[in-house]
């Protein structure tokens, strides 16, 4: 048995040959703008993974998924982190389907025609509420016509479908949230640089504009009131996931160190031992949590302790990394770029939504009794 080898099992038998692709690409390539790795995934079947058979996808369970992200997150974080947008706006169509909506004719197609979804959803704009979009929607005939600005949004430049959250105008004069699916060939959608950093450029997380784009009624999917802090069921549920897979693959890239000092002999092995016994604990954390949701990603009680363990798992990581580099020692890190940069890549995990330091009250007032916000 090796570090990772469960993990990579499951990728494997999902996605046969991607590993090996993967692995035999450098890693700077892997997380440069121009990745092969978006477009190795999709050959390989990714983009119907999470979906269900009866769906016509692979079915892949939230257990395995959390592994495939981590397998993934090993050879290219940037790969992990665009994945994860994908997987989880998935996550939301399938639960709309599952209560009878027309949203399994789009997973049909996703699965079978290999098409990649980015998620605009948290807007990435300093201090902004996630649950208060900043595209605007107004009521049009045929449906909604949305505008506005997504970034950053990871697989910009690959992606075949947007979703983006709007506030949908209803008939008494109100508003309601929403998610609004939008074709990426439409006229009105464009894509511009964003994305400056060296680390996770191979996310392809750029500016993506929608100028007066009309989306039919049957791709909008309302989801919940507006900005009320409080989630509907479906937004608790694609919370679930993307806390669960976004922490997968960012212990993916930590994984990567630890793998790499490993094989040192000159390194003590009770050194060794204590640089496995981090990560794979932040793993049984996650992996907890995964087994759980197929019959609790509804329940706001599983959101709070996926959130949990996402904090807890950036401190592991925070505990591991420094102590795997600095063993793996000077020579490996300055012949080349690879320990660097995943030493500054695993940081990525504190950016995503919702941040520690917003959700500590909110969490705080949750454990002594009230209900979960989301702020
Ligand atoms: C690799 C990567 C890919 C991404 N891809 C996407 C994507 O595809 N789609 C998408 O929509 N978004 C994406 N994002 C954006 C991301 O989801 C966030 O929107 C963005 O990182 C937020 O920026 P910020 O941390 O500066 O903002 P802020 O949330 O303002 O946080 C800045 C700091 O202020 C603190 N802070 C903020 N508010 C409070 C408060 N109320 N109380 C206490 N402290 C507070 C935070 O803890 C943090 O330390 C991506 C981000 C990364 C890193």
């Amino acid at each position: 048995m090796k570090i990772l080898e469960r993990e990579r099992a499951v990728l494997e038998r999902y996605l046969p040959g991607l590993d090996t692709q993967l692995a035999q690409v450098p890693l700077r390539e892997l997380e440069s703008p121009e990745t092969p790795g978006i477009k190795l995934f999709r050959e390989a079947g990714g983009a119907g993974l999470v979906i269900p058979s009866d769906y016509k996808g692979s079915g892949a369970t939230p257990l395995e998924a959390v592994r495939i992200q981590r397998a993934i997150g090993s050879r290219s974080p940037s790969l992990a982190v665009a994945t994860t947008m994908h997987h989880f706006s998935i996550s939301s169509l399938i639960l709309v389907a599952d209560r009878g909506g027309q949203e399994w004719l789009l997973l049909e197609a996703i699965a079978g025609q290999r098409m990649l979804v980015a998620s605009g959803f948290a807007e990435g704009r300093p201090d902004g509420r996630i649950l208060a979009p900043t595209m605007t929607a107004t009521a049009s005939a045929d449906g909604i016509r949305v505008s506005g600005v997504k970034r950053p949004c990871s697989l910009a430049r690959s992606m075949d479908l947007l979703t983006a959250s709007v506030l949908v105008p209803d008939t008494d004069g109100g508003q309601q949230l929403g998610v609004a699916l939008i074709p990426s060939t439409d006229p009105g959608v464009t894509v511009t640089p964003f994305w400056s950093s060296f680390a996770l450029a191979g996310a392809e997380s750029e500016q993506v504009t929608v100028d007066d784009v009309l989306v039919p009624p049957n791709l909008v999917v309302l989801t919940g009131a507006v900005d009320s802090g409080r989630l509907d069921e479906v937004q608790t549920a694609g919370f679930v996931w993307f806390e669960l897979l976004m922490t997968g693959s960012y212990l993916g890239a930590a994984s990567a160190l630890v793998e790499r000092a490993l094989t040192l002999d000159k390194v003590g092995v009770d050194e060794r031992l204590r640089l496995v016994t981090g990560i794979e604990g932040a793993m049984a954390a996650v992996e907890n949590i995964a087994r759980q949701v197929p019959e609790r990603q509804q329940n706001e009680h599983l959101l709070a302790d996926a959130l949990l363990v996402r904090y807890a798992v950036q401190d592991a990581i925070a505990a591991v990394v420094p102590r795997a580099i600095e063993l793996l020692g000077g020579l490996n890190f300055m012949t080349g770029d690879d320990i660097g940069y995943l030493a500054a890549a695993v940081n990525g995990l504190g950016f995503h939504p919702p941040a520690r330091s917003r959700m500590a009250g909110s969490l705080i007032d949750y454990l002594t009794g009230s209900t979960l916000r989301i702020v």
